[in-house]
């Protein structure tokens, strides 16, 4: 296939069309970046990814406009087809199913790519009969890179939605195992850049970075699944930079590059945020919950551990006569879609001079910033806003925390018990709190799967019942005050 500048030098008559393109691919990179840039702010996070999606258009109509690249025909299915099933997905995808969305898109775009290197690999074996160094290994990359993003991902899409478990599955040997097949992946491919027409090779290859997705992702589980969406979000950027090398289309080189930095950065900030290192998410199993949800907790004498429960009279009067308010919006307030009536009881303690801050954690929820985009959508001010290292300092002095629907971001086992499965993992410290009211509908555990130490504290009070209907009769509630 040609690139346009070879389309360009083959066909004099052509040569502006090609310099037109290779432009238009400059100006589309130029707003991804702009695009990027502006994303790292709520504050211009709309006006960002509007720029991005012009650069998108501009690469795409440039790319239709080169007709040694398309047929199209076959374009003009791939975009009905596609707009179909985007348009489905959008009005039908809950904000809480998000993340397995984003798998599953991780997921087709390592297809696509690994599609692309079998493609070509067979095109150029029945044009030439073999294939060069360069476009060998080239091919051989974006086998290996698609085809990890893709089991990988539908493998991390099936644990977000509850068809496969959450926790990490292991078997003996599994390390050296993955190292077999890694050096079977590599003497593979010296053979087959040595012997390309070996299909039998090639198809090998296929397969075995198709298993070592799978294998990749099944060991890591529980509280530890945001690093590997980002990760194989990142991935999915390399395969398609891997196929722009294959096509030697500069536009898609550039874009996946810069996915996958930004996906390195991420995975990098949630890395962080879990107080782990990379290799440590990838190669040591964590996160194993092994309480069931619904079995009654018992004490260390075996006694079962007691809640205090408040309804939304007592809680809302606490919130009311309160000095601060810390909320901490978590999963559970993202499933019942509670954010305008939070807002709401925002404003309402706020109108009795009660200062108002919302502490977010990097993993509340079940995808990055989850909290802050539900939180902008209801219109709250980006400078109530803290991180966790910046609120954690004050909770000693806040009065209430009022912590709704997040369990494993708050779980003081993370801080206190090095026998947890999430020990280390850094939390919004809600029990140092004068008081700490709860909203969830029962004691179920959190996406790790491990009991809550903070639900039994004497401080704490326990408001059971959906998010949005405790919230919205806390604002009735606080409206008498
Ligand atoms: P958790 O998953 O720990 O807990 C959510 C809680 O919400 C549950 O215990 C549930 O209890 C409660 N809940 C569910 N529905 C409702 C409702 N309608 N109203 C009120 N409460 C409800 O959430 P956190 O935000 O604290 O933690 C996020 C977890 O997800 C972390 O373990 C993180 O590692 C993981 N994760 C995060 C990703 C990310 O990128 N942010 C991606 C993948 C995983 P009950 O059923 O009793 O109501």
């Amino acid at each position: 296939m040609l690139s346009s500048t070879q389309l360009a030098i083959a066909l004099p008559g052509t040569e502006i069309l090609g310099t037109g393109i290779e432009l238009a691919y400059l100006l589309a990179a130029s707003l991804f970046i702009l695009g990027l840039k502006r994303l790292g702010s709520p504050a211009t996070a709309r006006q960002g990814n509007s720029l991005a999606a012009i650069g998108m258009l501009i690469a795409i109509v440039a790319t239709l406009i080169n007709q040694s690249v398309v047929n199209y025909q076959t374009v003009l299915v791939g975009i009905i087809i596609g707009s179909i099933i985007g348009a489905i997905a959008a009005k039908k995808v809950a904000m809480t199913a998000m993340p397995q969305m984003v798998g599953i898109f991780n997921g087709l775009g390592g297809a696509a790519s690994a599609l692309v290197a079998v493609g070509e690999y067979f095109r150029l074996l029945n044009e030439t009969g073999s294939v060069s160094l360069d476009s060998g290994i080239t091919t051989i990359l974006g086998v290996l890179i698609g085809g990890v993003t893709l089991t990988g991902s539908f493998i991390a899409f099936s644990k977000l939605q509850g068809i496969m478990s959450g926790s990490p599955i292991t078997f003996p040997l599994q390390q050296p195992v993955n190292l077999l097949l890694l050096a079977g992946f590599l003497g593979g491919s010296v053979y087959w850049l040595i012997h390309p027409e070996s299909i039998t090779t090639f198809l090998g290859l296929v397969g075995v970075s198709l298993l070592l997705g799978v294998l990749f992702v099944i060991p890591i589980g529980g509280a530890d699944m945001p690093v590997v969406v980002s990760l194989l979000n990142s991935y999915s950027g390399l395969a398609a930079s891997a196929a722009g090398f294959i096509l030697m289309n500069n536009m898609l080189i550039i874009s996946g590059a810069l996915v996958g930095a930004s996906g390195l950065i991420l995975t990098q900030i949630m890395c962080k945020a879990m107080n782990r290192s990379i290799t440590n998410v990838l190669f040591s199993a964590f996160g194993t919950g092994n309480t069931a949800a619904g079995v009654a907790a018992t004490g260390d004498d075996g006694a079962p551990k007691v809640v205090h429960r408040v309804e939304a009279e007592e809680g809302a009067m606490m919130l009311g006569y309160a000095r601060s308010v810390v909320i901490v919006p978590g999963y559970g307030m993202a499933v019942a879609q509670a954010q305008h009536s939070v807002r709401e009881l925002t404003d309402q303690l706020e109108r009795l001079n009660v200062e108002v801050k919302y502490a977010i954690h990097p993993v509340a929820g079940r995808m990055p910033g989850h909290m802050n985009v539900l939180l902008a959508e209801a219109n709250v001010p980006y400078n109530q806003l803290y991180d966790m290292d910046d609120i954690n300092t004050e909770f000693d002095q806040t009065d209430v925390a009022l912590v709704i629907g997040a369990n494993d971001v708050v779980n003081p086992a993370a801080r206190d018990s090095q026998s947890s499965p999430i020990y280390g993992m850094p939390i919004l410290e809600v029990d140092r709190a004068k008081h700490t009211i709860v909203i969830k509908r029962g004691m179920s555990t959190g996406f790790a799967g491990i009991d809550n130490e903070l639900f039994y504290k004497d401080k704490t009070m326990m408001l059971f019942g959906s998010a949005k209907e405790m919230v919205s009769q806390l604002v009735g509630e606080v409206k008498q005050l």
